[in-house]
């Protein structure tokens, strides 16, 4: 199998290098970030015809290094890898934010097959992209392990017959503290998360819960169902990975290791099963504990229910609060308690606009983002 996989040395895209390498399926090209040592091991183990870094100097420097392979840089080179050799094999988008949302337009035009790491795309523009993915015949398969439990859950099933989809959540790093006691929490204290090992900003919207909210949107993008019908619930092991409720009163769950792989095998392979080597202890399975999502608690998850029913282009003003208000917390420069703060506030100040385009969406995460930064960094 040909792979296009962009964020390749991002926590999804090492995760999804392991599965390239455990089934032998082939590299064509990826995309990185400032990691070159990391981007050369990969280049060097995988001979991808097609890489794309950040900078136009890392792209120089390496392309005089490594002769028989074409680089491309920015944006643009995002756009490139997402694109190439046309409807060809899968395009894995692992990359993290909004940046994310560019190549994934691109890729349904040239109807390449997606598997779908990166939620905030259809969190910030799922009214343009899931329409556009349907008039190009073009499945999106989600690897995030919430969606792909209810993807595995719908198999054969009718989506007239769901009652409701039941997103389980961790709880993330805070999940025994008070809001009390958010007050004092540090950087390292919140990347610590009890059940996944998963990026900084991804780990950090768990601890927020601003995460749930985006699978929120994402599984209404998804699954085409009203906010209503999806429901969020505590869940400490992180084993049960999502659940659906049909109109009969059963309920099908998914339930599996807490490894990302599995759902990233699942999304290459879908809709075939094949043998891999992620299994889960069914000791392990002893205790499940599920609790109430508490709203008060946990406000970033109240907000997104809001924000994902009012739409527009209020998703894309959220989720740029987000990426800013976490990269200040990353640095230092504000509280845990903040990131809260700077989002709610961001969106309360928004006048929402329900008509926009992709440019539309672009002018409006980089403004938000770029006042945020401004005035608090
Ligand atoms: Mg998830």
């Amino acid at each position: 199998m040909n792979i296009y996989l962009l964020g390749a040395t991002g926590s999804i895209g090492t995760q999804t290098i392991e599965v390239i390498r455990e089934f032998n399926f082939n590299l064509v090209a990826f995309s990185s970030g400032r990691n070159i040592e990391l981007t050369e091991e990969i280049i060097k183990e995988f001979a991808p015809m097609h890489v794309s870094v950040k900078n136009k100097e890392d792209a120089e420097y390496l392309k005089k290094k490594y002769l028989g392979v074409e680089f491309y840089y920015g944006d643009e080179g995002l756009v490139k890898i997402a694109t190439l050799d046309g409807n060809d094999g899968v395009l894995v988008n692992a990359l993290v934010g909004f940046v994310g949302m560019k190549p994934t337009i691109e890729a349904i035009k040239v109807k390449k097959k997606i598997a779908l790491a990166n939620k905030e795309t259809l969190v910030v523009a799922g009214d343009i992209i899931m329409p556009l993915a349907n008039e190009y015949g073009v499945q999106i398969v989600p690897i995030d392990s919430e969606h792909s439990a209810i993807l595995q859950c719908l198999n054969g099933e009718s989506i007239d017959t769901v009652n409701k989809l039941v997103i389980t959540a961790s709880g993330g790093s805070f999940r025994s503290l008070s809001r009390d006691e958010l007050n004092s929490v540090t950087v390292e204290e919140a990347l610590s998360h009890p059940n996944w090992s998963m990026g900084a900003k991804i780990t950090i919207d768990s601890a927020t819960m601003m995460n749930k909210g985006f699978e929120v949107i994402e599984a209404h993008q998804l699954f085409g169902l009203a906010y209503e019908k999806v429901e969020t619930i505590l869940h400490d092991e992180s084993l049960v990975h999502s659940m659906v409720e049909f109109v009969d009163g059963s309920f099908i769950a998914q339930i599996g290791s807490s490894d990302m792989r599995v759902p990233i095998y699942y999304a290459l392979m879908y809709p075939n099963r094949l043998e891999a080597p992620y299994k889960m202890k069914l000791s392990d399975l002893n205790t499940l504990h599920f609790k109430s999502m508490d709203f008060e608690r946990f406000p970033l998850l109240k907000l997104a229910y809001r924000v994902g029913k009012e739409g527009g282009v209020l998703p894309c003003v959220m989720n740029a609060a987000n990426e800013a208000a976490v990269e200040l917390f990353l640095a230092g420069k504000i509280s845990f308690l903040e990131i809260e703060e700077i989002v709610i506030e961001a969106v309360e100040n928004y006048e929402n606009e329900m008509k926009y385009t992709v440019d539309d969406l672009i002018n409006t995460h980089n403004s938000v983002k770029t006042n945020i930064l401004d005035l608090r960094g």
